[in-house]
């Protein structure tokens, strides 16, 4: 099996020509729709990468073939690896070239339609340690995220998934206000279990605060007032308080994330997912939050999601979905009430339990 990984590196928007890089992204799209275009005043070299992928634009992590006109479609890049021995990988055309030796990514004439131009980044250390893991970088790809220059990386890896040992490792997923649950199994019972839960708190302090500053904005923009340095400073202060809102969403998902991933590869456990995306949608639905935030929970949800597999898959972890409920018995099949405090009661055989335990019952149920 392929597995692959993606990460998404910020690029110094003084050094690259959005212009450039916006009609790279129209040809690209252009080219996923089999036209041929081919601009004069373009290197063949970049062109060529742009019709070089068409076959491939639904097989790379982040290149899904545009649904519709002027889709934002990332441009595919090959990339020339350059290893600390000297030997090389890839393409010498490449437009993207990763140097081990030198410990950093040139990328040429992709940024600026120039003869011979080019933009130097650090290797991010993302790279270094994908590469001793036996991944290998033969994708990037350039693009526009909020009008700002990015270079996503994309490592691949061909990993069969190990025996399982006696342990299981089950992750329930909630809506992400309650965090998720996960529980160690091992010959059939429960030796360990946590609800994991983000401080939402400080979460939702951000959002209000943003919220907040963007009504004064727009109050702001409805005077014509927008364009004057309390205007633009007001600006600044939303982009910096929502800048700090989506890291801490970010590094909590992360950090979670390899923690989980850790504990399965020490116990050589099986993982079993409930990713009830749906059910946490309604239960969001059922609270009081706003839908910004409520958006905002549910994007992270998916997120927790999409980066637990990828990661699994990465490491050769055997894992398979599976629908474990919360709400009937998992001893009589009887529907089970709710009682303070999340937990769940089954007024038929007695079985109690937190309710973010109760999937674990489950799983050990259909083993
Ligand atoms: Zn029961």
């Amino acid at each position: 099996m392929t597995a692959r990984r993606a990460i998404l590196i910020e690029l110094p928007k003084d050094r690259c020509d959005i212009g450039h890089i916006k009609r790279l992204i129209a040809l690209t799209n252009l080219s996923y729709r089999d036209y041929e275009v081919w601009v004069t005043d373009m290197p063949r070299t970049i062109q060529n990468q742009l019709h070089g992928f068409r076959d491939f634009k639904g097989s790379l992590v982040l290149g899904t073939a545009p649904k519709r006109w002027f889709a934002k479609t990332w441009v595919p890049l090959k990339t020339l690896r350059i290893y600390q021995d000297g030997s090389m990988k890839g393409d010498k055309g490449a437009p993207v070239v990763l140097d081990f030796r030198r410990s950093v990514i040139r990328l040429r004439q992709v940024c600026k339609n120039e003869p011979r131009y080019v933009v130097t980044i650090p290797m991010p250390e993302w790279v270094v340690e994908r590469v001793k893991e036996s991944g290998d970088i033969k994708f990037a790809m350039i693009g526009l995220r909020d009008d700002e220059p990015y270079l996503a990386l994309v490592a691949e890896r061909v990993v069969e998934p190990y025996l399982p040992s006696n342990y299981v490792l089950v992750v329930d997923v909630n809506a992400w206000n309650n965090g998720i649950a996960w529980g160690l199994i091992k010959d059939g019972s429960i030796i360990r279990w946590k609800p994991e839960r983000p401080k939402l708190s400080e979460i939702e302090n951000l959002y209000n605060l943003s919220v907040r500053l963007s009504k004064k904005y727009g109050k702001l923009k409805r005077l014509g007032l927008d364009k004057t340095e309390e205007g633009m400073k007001l600006r600044r202060e939303i982009r910096r308080v929502r800048r700090k809102l989506y890291a801490k969403l970010r590094d909590y998902v992360q950090k979670l994330v390899y923690r989980l991933v850790r504990k399965a590869l020490k116990h050589r456990a099986f993982v079993i997912i409930d990713d009830m995306i749906e059910e946490s949608r309604r239960e969001l639905l059922e609270m009081k939050l706003s839908s910004g935030l409520r958006k905002l929970y549910l994007a992270y949800t998916r997120r927790f999601n999409k980066l637990l597999i990828a990661q699994l898959e990465w490491y050769g972890v055997p894992y398979k979905l599976k629908r474990l409920p919360s709400t009937v018995c998992p001893v009589c099949g009887h529907e089970l009430t709710q009682e303070d405090s999340r937990v769940m009661v089954c007024t038929n055989c007695g079985f109690k339990a937190p309710r973010d335990k109760v999937p674990m019952y489950w799983a050990i149920r259909i083993l």
